[in-house]
């Protein structure tokens, strides 16, 4: 059969550029280098036999909010979402917690004091989010929604610290702290607000879904839809050298544009391959998965009913922790991600037993390991929570990158998302998917619009693949 296409990586981004190319009516072929599908969305007996591990991504509220993936048939072929009592729990010292829940009245309503200003923040981000969707998740263009979308790049294009100045109250800041930390930035930084904004908007919106029996559920009903559309999947097909690819009208790889030097360098010009070289990581971070007795004993009654937990306590804490990764030091009270999946997904771990997984921010490529410092945050929250543990598996940034070498010094995001990167990753170009040498693109998480589970670079980089091969003919 003659290719027109070949993506490398079936990550959430190679599976959406795939899947777009072959609605287009060409003949695609998806080449994956492991024996597995799905990037950063693949889950594994990590620990013991019957706990089923989320190896990387396991909350998807930037799925949901995806207007790709909105518009595929996925729960058609096997995949279910699971919408947690609470999507996100905030614990403190004094033994309360801040809760994010779908309504975003109830939410408010539980901030006492500053409940109209949470609304003044994230009600018009969520009212006006079906308008600005694709404006948002899409690279730097003129938007369909200017207005609207002048009125959140106010707010987004802010710092994390100019924004909590709205709020009194510790509840509220600390809530914000755990939204904000998701951009793996310093507070202080230019456009640390968005992706608070973004995923706060989520959770009232869609909710902060896990997936039914792991986040591999969401790769294989991709695949799946890929390959009833006519697609074909290679996997154990390590790419080291674009040369050694079948000829195809169009390769687009799902990999970071480091990895990219090194498998089509000799097609670039000088000056696209010293852009792609001067390309900025983020900090990493350090996982751990749990096999557990019983479920987390958290202090405050919320946080065991949630499937998100940001550990950190205060904003002056989490924002302390958060500087510091850029600054190369280990925080001995990190911000932690924490993921009860199995509190809501019975599929996850043999009867009466639970999973957990949790990862905190490190300085890039970091060796030290982090277990006791990250246990010992949840314990702080949770007492008890140590003698539960039965297994464990940890990662650090640099296993993280061996496991997928996307993930360079453990960064996630597939590079720094600081507004220098925000828009123009890889690099400054009129269409960042495309690179230097025909029929050559990028189409990873290290493009717009960035990290994260929702496939829109893979739609974007392959809608530039379909505008360059019509003007082409
Ligand atoms: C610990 C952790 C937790 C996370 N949690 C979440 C979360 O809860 N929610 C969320 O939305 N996001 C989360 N993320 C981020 C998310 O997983 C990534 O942003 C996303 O997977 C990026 O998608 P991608 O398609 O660009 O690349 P990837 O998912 O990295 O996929 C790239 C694929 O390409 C393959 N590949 C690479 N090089 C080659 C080659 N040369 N030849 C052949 N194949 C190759 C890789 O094996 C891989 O399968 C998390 C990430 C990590 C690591």
């Amino acid at each position: 059969m003659e290719i027109d296409a070949i993506v490398v990586g079936a990550g959430p981004n190679g599976l959406a550029a795939a899947i777009t190319l072959q609605q287009a009516g060409l003949q695609v072929l998806l080449a994956e280098g492991k024996e597995t599908i799905g990037g950063g969305m693949r889950t594994a007996e990590l620990t013991l036999p019957g706990f089923h591990h989320d190896v990387c991504s396991s909350i998807h509220p930037m799925a949901t909010l995806s207007p790709f993936f909105k518009s595929l048939p996925l729960a058609v072929h096997g995949l279910s979402l699971i919408q947690p009592t609470i999507a996100a729990a905030h614990p403190f010292d004094n033994g309360h917690a801040a809760v994010l829940k779908h309504s975003i009245e109830e939410t408010a309503g539980l901030l006492g004091e500053d409940a109209a200003a949470y609304l003044q923040l994230i009600k018009p981000v969520v009212n006006d989010w079906p308008y600005m969707a694709e404006d948002i998740l899409a690279p730097l263009h003129f938007p369909k929604a200017p207005f609207r979308m002048l009125q959140f790049g106010l707010k987004a294009m802010r710092t994390a610290d100019a924004i909590v100045k709205r709020f009194k109250t510790p509840e509220a800041r600390g809530l914000w702290a755990g939204m904000a930390a998701h951009s793996l930035l310093p507070f202080s930084y230019t456009s640390s607000a968005a992706i608070g904004l973004v995923l706060s908007t989520a959770a009232h919106l869609d909710g902060w879904p896990l997936i039914q029996g792991g986040s591999q559920g969401l790769a294989d009903a991709l695949a799946s839809y890929f390959i009833s559309i006519g697609g074909e999947i290679r996997t154990g097909l390590y790419v080291e050298n674009v040369d050694q690819l079948p000829p195809a009208r169009a390769i687009l790889f799902d990999t970071g544009p480091k990895q990219l030097l090194q498998i089509a360098g000799h097609r670039f010009s000088s000056f696209y391959k010293s852009q792609l070289s001067k390309y900025r990581y983020g900090p990493g971070v350090f996982k751990i998965d749990w096999a557990l007795d019983g479920p987390i004993p958290f202090t405050a009654e919320e946080c065991r009913l949630a499937g998100t937990v940001h550990l950190g306590n205060t904003y002056e804490e989490i924002a302390l922790a958060e500087k510091g990764n850029w600054q190369g030091k280990i925080s001995e009270k990190p911000y932690v991600l924490l993921a009860q999946q199995s509190l809501f997904d019975i599929t996850r771990a043999p009867e009466g037993k639970h999973t957990a997984w949790a990862y905190c921010h490190v300085p890039n490529g970091a060796v030290v390991d982090m277990t006791a410092i990250i246990e010992n945050q949840v314990e702080r929250f949770a007492p008890g929570f140590k003698k539960m543990i039965i297994a464990r598996h940890v990662m650090n940034p640099q296993q993280m990158q061996a496991y997928n070498p996307n993930y360079i010094g453990g960064d996630i995001n597939g590079g720094a998302i600081d507004i220098r990167q925000l828009f123009t990753r890889p690099a400054l170009r009129w269409s960042p998917y495309r690179t230097s040498a025909k029929g050559i693109y990028l189409c990873s998480a290290s493009t717009p619009p960035g990290g994260g589970v929702h496939g829109m670079c893979g739609y974007h980089a392959a809608r530039q693949v379909l505008n360059d091969l019509s003007t082409s003919v």
